[in-house]
């Protein structure tokens, strides 16, 4: 959840954990800390509160000798956000320092016998049990005491230790949260991300469950539990440092919204050749697509909102029954699955918690695995028997936008590929559905051309109370995910209603002056939405409405409207997103909300 960094080498670590601790903020957390060694000692300070709390308390690391050292930023899980509950955390005698991202299980156990042997508890974290049960297994080889400790831990964990017993040396281990390496000329490196890295080096290793780092200046071992030495191919990063940077935009999410275009064009267009769909990454043959029984779709948040469409889109160009779940109610509620079963799994980050769980589930029950993911090389692209990597670069804003789009096109060229296998899609239908699917990337650029009126609107808007959104058939799709967007950077509460619902229930809710966002870019069911709109309006409501070029009889009902260039049908999601998106955007902008790190949110959801 949180963030990792470490820096073995020649120069004063402290500075270099704290820029890559800045990298990684989008991660979410609520404390953070650093811990160096420096000769005999361990120097450690940690805060709750922002980063920047901590670089002005060691005037931005000037304050803490030693070139090896260990970073961290907190996402609490156990143990309130405070200054003792920060990371780093030491072993009893002081000797070891230890930052972890994940859970502890099992750490009352541990805990309690640790107690029996002596050992006293500072803080309230699952963490500290680890420092002190390696200090418990530790008889002068710090390998030896890590792989006794693992064997002993449940759970989930990124741990990057240092000791002073072992001055030149850091070492660091990885279950279920993310961890990587990275290779530097005379320094090295561990982290939780490649941004945290990036400005330093270039190359990376992975890492699997598992697998022990031991690293010196000069010199990285990864070993596994046997302490038999792993080989590892070496990950060259080709995107740029600004990429993950503002790039002169105010937030990250603007900036990755207007990046929209380019991120669609860079996952779709590659994967159109010579009029036929090529995905690489995929496997599943054509007889296997052949016997699909039924498809699942499993993510989070947005990456379930994504599903939502693609049950539509695929149930239609496919002919296969779709169900579409959350991943947190999949895992748990012994789902009907198996080997005729194709699951997709959705997540941004590659690591949600909740999906990689759901993932396994349906992977013990016999169920082929397509997933969808951002990250290479994260934990769900490895355990899938299929990946299909959306191209969308680094999402830095807690918000998703480019990779809940490029999520929407990894569905599409997934429906296209099925139904053109299964035969459900004829050769007319795919060279026009290929066709219009590459025009995407402009019409999202044409939305861009005059937003003006829509933050004019939005500045006026952002005291509402409450805002409703409304949508029949995919725009009802998208309505959940405008929802929340516009809920989880503004806190304005806000719901999603399928429009014909309405009657049962919710339009009890609507008063004098409530904002009801309408979604009608269905053509087939216009006039339907514009029913709705008139039974919300004679309740006083205000509307906005969104709908496609040409359809201007809404202007008479709606307030205010945007419209979105034509196109087909199943497309039309990936343009009515993105007015709701930068509504989003420019009321809380307006409300002066921390837009790119909501509160209580974090971006990588890694524990449960
Ligand atoms: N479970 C640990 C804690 O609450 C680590 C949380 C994290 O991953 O930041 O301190």
């Amino acid at each position: 959840m949180c963030g990792i960094v470490g820096y073995i080498g020649n120069e004063q670590a402290a500075p270099i954990l704290l820029g890559g601790l800045e990298k990684l903020e989008y991660r979410g957390y609520d404390s953070a800390g650093v811990a160096v060694l420096d000769g005999d000692k361990i120097t450690m300070v940690k805060t709750k509160g922002r980063l920047k709390v901590l670089a002005d308390k060691i005037h931005d690391g000037a304050d803490l000798h030693g070139t090896i050292g260990i970073g961290h930023t907190r996402w609490a899980t156990h143990g309130a956000p405070s200054d003792i509950n920060s990371h780093p955390h030491l072993s009893r005698n002081g000797k070891i320092a230890l930052v972890h991202n994940g859970i502890i299980e099992n750490y009352m156990q541990i805990k309690a016998l640790l107690e029996g042997e002596g050992y006293t508890f500072v803080s309230d974290t699952d963490t500290e049990v680890v420092s002190h049960l390696i200090d418990y297994y530790y008889n002068g080889n710090m390998i030896d005491a890590i792989i006794k400790a693992i064997h002993r831990i449940e759970g989930s964990y990124a741990l990057g230790i240092i000791s002073v017993d072992h001055p030149g040396e850091l070492f660091a281990v990885r279950k279920s949260s993310p961890l990587i390496v990275g290779i530097g000329n005379g320094e090295n490196y561990i982290a939780s991300d490649i941004p945290a890295i990036l400005s330093r080096t270039r190359d990376v290793y992975f890492l699997e469950d598992n697998e022990i780092v031991w690293l010196k200046g000069d010199k990285i071992k990864i070993l596994d539990t046997d302490k038999h030495e792993i080989k590892k191919d070496v990950f060259h990063v080709d995107w740029d440092v600004s990429a993950a940077e503002k790039g002169g935009y105010e937030h990250f999410m603007i900036k990755e919204i207007m990046e929209q275009p380019k991120a669609i064009e860079d996952t779709v267009c590659p994967r159109i050749q010579g009029g036929e769909i090529v995905l690489d990454d995929i496997k599943l043959t054509a007889k296997q697509i052949k016997a699909l029984s039924k498809i699942y779709i499993i993510g989070c948040g947005s990456a379930y909102h994504v599903g939502v469409v693609g049950k539509y889109v695929m149930e239609k160009l496919t002919r296969i029954p779709v169900e579409v779940e959350l991943a947190s109610e999949f895992r748990y509620r012994d789902p009907i699955i198996g080997k005729d079963d194709l699951v997709i799994i959705i997540s941004q980050s590659g690591e949600t918690a909740d999906t990689l769980a759901a993932l396994r589930e349906a992977k013990k029950r016999g169920a082929r695995i397509l997933s969808v993911v951002n990250v290479v090389g994260s934990s769900i692209a490895r355990e899938s028997d299929d990946v299909l990597y959306t191209w969308a670069g680094p999402e830095i804003s807690v918000a998703t936008t480019k990779a809940y789009s490029t999520q929407l096109q990894a569905m599409y060229l997934i429906a296209m590929h099925i139904g053109i296998n299964n035969g459900k899609i004829d050769e007319e239908q795919k060279e026009h559905l290929l066709a219009e699917i590459q025009t995407l990337p402009a019409k999202v650029r044409k939305i861009f051309e005059d937003i003006a009126p829509l933050q004019n609107y939005a500045s006026k808007k952002y005291g509402s109370k409450d805002i409703f959104f409304l949508g029949r058939g995919l725009d009802y799709c998208v309505a959940l995910e405008g929802s929340l967007k516009l809920k989880e950077i503004s806190y304005i509460h806000s719901e999603a209603y399928a429009a014909g619902e309405l009657k049962h229930g919710p339009i009890s809710l609507i008063e004098d002056g409530s904002l009801v966002v309408a979604l009608a870019t269905q053509e087939d069911l216009f006039e339907k939405i514009l029913s709705n709109i008139k039974e919300v309006k004679a309740r006083g409501a205000k509307v906005f409405a969104i709908a496609q070029e040409g359809n201007t009889a809404i202007e008479k009902e709606a307030d205010f409207v945007v419209y979105i260039p034509k196109t087909e049908n199943i497309f039309t999601p990936s343009l009515t997103v993105v007015p709701l998106q930068l509504f989003s955007y420019y009321v809380a902008v307006n409300k002066g909300c921390d837009v790119d790190k909501p509160r209580n949110l974090a971006k990588s959801v890694t524990v449960e």
